[in-house]
């Protein structure tokens, strides 16, 4: 499928490396939680060290979107279809969401950056880039009760997910893994 197919797109969260590629899907509807939409264009963004993940332009655009009515807002769970949802956790930012999805091998949640890698949620500790580590920490046991088991749950930005997964194709090797397998390790 080519990205001008794609008709529905969950952002988890407006930071640059999470919603730079919004206009490579020109016929797509964004869903977005309200929280995350205030968060990135309220007070706290004001701060430079809140708003340096963030890109303007990635913001203005979706404010367009919204205008163009091709943002569905989401507030808190809600089911997008069956056996997909998305889930308010913070933390990282304010309207952070993940998503859980039935796999063959059964609930698989994508974390986002709720857990940068691994090693955050396995040992209780917070990713520096945060908004509210509070929310941030709890969100570790949200993701634990959407998952399967911890095997089940992946990581926003750790490498070993693609170690452990194996690639969807040849031609989308160290590009795209399959997870709805169980991980190597
Ligand atoms: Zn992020």
């Amino acid at each position: 499928m080519r990205s001008d197919e794609v008709r529905d797109v969950i952002i988890t969260h407006l930071h640059y490396d999470h919603a730079g590629t919004v206009t490579d899907f020109p016929k797509a509807t964004f869903h977005l939680q309200d929280e995350e939409m205030s968060y990135a264009t309220g007070r706290y963004m004001a701060h430079k060290h809140l708003q340096h993940a963030y890109d303007v332009d990635d913001v203005v655009g979706m404010v367009r979107l919204v205008y163009e009515g091709r943002v569905v807002f989401r507030q808190g769970s809600a089911e997008l279809a069956p056996g997909l949802s998305v889930h308010h956790v913070g933390g990282h930012t304010a309207g952070l969401q993940s998503v859980r999805v039935f796999t063959k091998r059964g609930w698989v949640v994508l974390a986002s950056d709720a857990s940068h890698f691994y090693e955050h949620l396995e040992t209780g500790r917070g990713f520096p880039n945060v908004f509210h580590l509070g929310e941030m920490l709890e969100g570790y046991n949200k993701l634990r009760a959407l998952a399967d088991s911890p095997r089940h749950i992946i990581p926003g930005h750790d490498p070993l997910v693609m170690a452990r997964y194996p690639a969807v194709s040849g031609t989308l090797e160290g590009i795209a893994v399959r997870l709805d397998v169980m991980p190597s390790g």
